[in-house]
């Protein structure tokens, strides 16, 4: 009688565990059917954030970049990318010809925790004393010598509202900075003068999202790249739009009739996205609530907070995951790169997952069944942030005119449609180092392209690509007149 109730306990307990699985799965779910709506949302919101200033969550910010890199470019330039995680210093020697990069050199430095909450001062004092060592072991050392004024292509990966391709304003933070006195001043001052208190003589030439950089860099080396991706610790995109349809800047003239927008869209929203308890947990309890709705839901910042937040809940059902880990409380303590360790763990008694479990989690060993259910979490927050990221790509492929669905008139059959090659450029840590995540990106983009469509939408990945595209970026605007664009 003790072995028959033991065994109806565990039962219980799995059914309890189950059901958490069973409600997170279908509160996550993606069908193709859910992607076209998010598909549509994005192209509606698009319109609407081009029509009028604040007339969508979606910002559509001018990036006065009117003309990308098209090979002319030549010299040694510079480049600074302050990202979410890390800030990069990049020196590049530009050959004068398409997809002529003949060096570089990058170094990356973590950037403190302490920095990211601090002053503007404390930050760009320190980013401005790494640039001028970076600068002066470069310049002593490199075999490439500097042959002219040193110029600077500044990434800056947050929104600013630019006005002019050098010049511009932090809108808010993302991604965990909190510098309250940064918010509302013109960025390339507060670098400019913390290079003058540093002593470092550089001219600022362009400043630029880090998805701008990227776009630049593809283009740079496939001409049919018409928008650029970033999924990191935050994640966005930007594209090429025709002048005409930025109806919120009539007047603004460009010679190339174009002109890049950074679309912003971590924060991007729409009643179709699956959104779960856990997701409205995270953002209640995140330093910038309401904002980055979509960044919440895909990005490196989140994604491993998602997952700790199911985990600590199906510890509260059941003892499975042990006496509830004090470790499993802690926000953000589970981070995405583990995630997809575990994810990814081949090994046949997954070990590396209870290896993570116990030495970052403080789980103390687990049975097979339950690193399987972990496994399984991990599986369910990875494959519907990429599935939505797909579902993204294909809103601004759609919005341009590039989804294939204008080609379906033209012809008699799915056989028939012309689809011109389209290129997206695409970078950050989930795609290029989380193949699952990877995977369920591209599949999902065929299923809602569908396969003849599809096949001529490829995905570019720029390593570095914020970043040399900065120093492309400031190459074709280091001799033009930096207020041309007015
Ligand atoms: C920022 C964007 C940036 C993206 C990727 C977001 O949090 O708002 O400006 O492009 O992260 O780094
Ligand atoms: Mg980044």
């Amino acid at each position: 009688a003790a072995l028959v109730g033991r065994r109806m306990r565990r039962r219980r307990k799995w059914g309890r565990v189950l059901g958490v699985l069973r409600e997170v799965e279908e509160g996550c779910e993606t069908s193709v059917g859910r992607l076209k709506q998010v598909v549509d949302a994005m192209a509606v919101e698009m319109h609407a954030g081009l029509a009028s200033e604040g007339g969508s969550k979606l910002r559509m910010l001018l990036t006065f970049v009117d003309n990308l890199p098209s090979g002319s470019e030549k010299g040694t330039y510079y480049a600074l990318h302050v990202g979410g995680t890390y800030f990069r210093m990049l020196r590049v020697k530009l050959g004068g010809q398409r997809s002529s990069i003949l060096a570089h050199d990058v170094e990356r430095q973590l950037i403190p925790q302490h920095l990211m909450t601090s002053t503007t001062e404390a930050l760009f004092d320190f980013v401005a004393s790494s640039l001028k060592e970076f600068v002066e072991r470069e310049e002593s050392s490199s075999s490439f010598p500097l042959d002219r004024r040193r110029e600077l292509g500044f990434t800056f990966s947050y929104p600013v509202k630019q006005t002019s391709v050098s010049s511009g304003i932090l809108i808010k933070w993302t991604k965990g900075f909190a510098i309250k006195d940064m918010v509302g001043k013109e960025v390339v001052e507060c670098l400019q003068q913390a290079l003058t208190r540093k002593g470092l003589s550089m001219r600022v030439s362009a400043l630029v999202n880090d998805t701008v950089g990227t776009l630049a860099l593809g283009h740079y080396h496939d001409e049919d790249t018409v928008a650029a991706v970033i999924i990191g610790t935050g994640t966005n995109a930007c594209y090429v739009e025709r002048m005409d349809a930025i109806i919120k800047c009539q007047g603004i003239l460009t010679s190339s009739g174009v002109m890049v927008v950074n679309m912003e869209w971590g924060n991007f929203w729409s009643s179709h996205l699956p959104r779960t308890s856990y997701d409205i947990d995270l953002d209640a309890e995140s330093p910038n609530p309401n904002e980055q709705g979509f960044e919440k839901m895909i990005s490196g910042m989140y994604l491993g907070d998602i997952v700790r937040r199911v985990l600590l809940r199906m510890s509260q059902e059941s003892d499975i995951l042990g006496p509830i880990s004090p470790t499993l409380l802690k926000p953000f303590i589970l981070s995405t790169r583990l995630v997809a360790n575990m994810h990814e763990d081949d090994s046949l008694d997954l070990a590396e997952v209870a290896e993570i479990l116990r030495d970052n989690l403080e789980i103390p060993d687990v049975p097979l069944k339950v690193r399987k259910l972990v496994v399984n979490v991990c599986d369910v927050v990875t494959r519907r942030a990429a599935r939505l990221a797909a579902a993204a790509i294909v809103g601004i492929l759609k919005k341009i005119g590039r989804d294939g669905s204008g080609g379906i008139t033209s012809g008699r059959s799915r056989s028939d449609i012309k689809m011109r090659r389209t290129a997206v450029a695409i970078e950050g840590s989930l795609y290029t180092n989380y193949s699952m995540f990877r995977e369920y990106l591209n599949e999902a983009m065929v299923e809602i392209l569908g396969e003849d469509v599809a096949e001529h939408v490829i995905l570019n990945v720029m390593e570095d690509g914020s970043g040399i595209g900065a120093s492309l970026l400031a190459a074709s605007h280091a001799s033009i007149d930096r207020d041309a664009v007015q």
